[in-house]
């Protein structure tokens, strides 16, 4: 059974601005990927926001991720979610999707 990761390589990696187009991540050595690092909690946090909206998961994301994150400031804001680095939030939409796909059976988000 293909776990998270390999299907997150396999959608978002692949169409990911930091990565070769094939799924490999092209991130210096130096940096890493919130995507995911975060992944087990990403999945928690889709699972825990079925019911709900896109919105719903993304505040989620945003009070249980990103106020952990060292990258968010004291006021909230993210200088990588407003220069659209972050791979987790530019494609969290897309990396719901995945999750929610792999659920499809039992999930029914709003929209
Ligand atoms: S930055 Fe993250 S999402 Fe983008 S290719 Fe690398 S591992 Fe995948
Ligand atoms: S948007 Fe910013 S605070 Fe949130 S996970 Fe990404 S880098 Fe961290």
């Amino acid at each position: 059974m293909e776990t998270y990761w390999d299907l997150i390589q396999a959608k978002v990696c692949r169409k990911c601005m930091d990565g070769d187009g094939r799924g490999n991540c092209r991130l210096p050595r130096t940096e890493s990927c919130g995507l995911k690092e975060s992944l087990p909690e990403v999945v928690r946090i889709a699972r825990e926001t079925q019911s709900g909206t896109y919105e719903d998961f993304v505040n989620a994301l945003r009070a249980q991720v990103c106020s952990r994150c060292r990258y968010q400031l004291d006021d909230g804001t993210c200088p990588l979610r407003t220069t659209l680095e972050c791979a987790l939030d530019r494609y969290s939409l897309l990396v719901l999707d995945v999750i929610d796909g792999t659920q499809a059976s039992t999930f029914s988000r709003a929209s």
